[in-house]
């Protein structure tokens, strides 16, 4: 048991948490802008609350990895799992989702982990919504809609 334990304390130690590189740190100042003031809000509030809790900044760093999308490429996410391949990613043509307006009325969030992959993990998505939603009660997430769960997406 303490073995365990100890050996999870090392790898603590051996890697660091995770951070945004500087062309990380302008892609999200340039998406944050583009997004309602509310929903920014509550994505700050619920970033603060994840760095500050040492044991979720070790599972991972959350970023926004989309915010505003261009009718043109929602119609292109559209193709994906239709006419194009791969599994279907969205239900909503160009103009028809919340990631369509300026500023745009959603953000899809992602998580960079400590060996700089970036991971859509459901636990760690279900992690960062409970905080999400405890920031401000207007915001939705997607991982709470019946049949297709979408859950880097939170909207207002
Ligand atoms: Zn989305």
């Amino acid at each position: 048991m303490e073995t365990g334990l100890n050996s999870t304390t090392t790898v603590l130690q051996v890697l660091p948490p995770p951070r945004l590189n500087v062309a990380q740190r302008l892609r999200q100042a340039t998406r944050l802008s583009q997004v309602r003031t509310e929903l920014v809000e509550a994505y700050q509030v619920a970033l603060r609350r994840w760095m500050g809790d040492p044991v979720l900044m070790a599972l991972g760093l959350p970023f926004v990895s989309e915010g505003y999308r261009s009718p043109e490429r929602q119609d292109e996410l559209y193709t994906h799992g239709r006419s194009a391949p791969g599994p279907i990613v969205t239900y909503k043509r160009g103009g028809e989702s919340k990631h369509n307006t300026l500023p745009s009325q959603a953000l899809d969030v992602a998580f960079l982990l400590a060996d700089d992959e970036v991971s859509w993990s459901p636990a760690l998505l279900s992690k960062f919504a409970r905080l999400m939603k405890a920031a401000d009660a207007r915001v939705h997430w997607g991982g709470d809609w019946p049949g297709f769960k979408d859950r880097p997406h939170f909207e207002v």
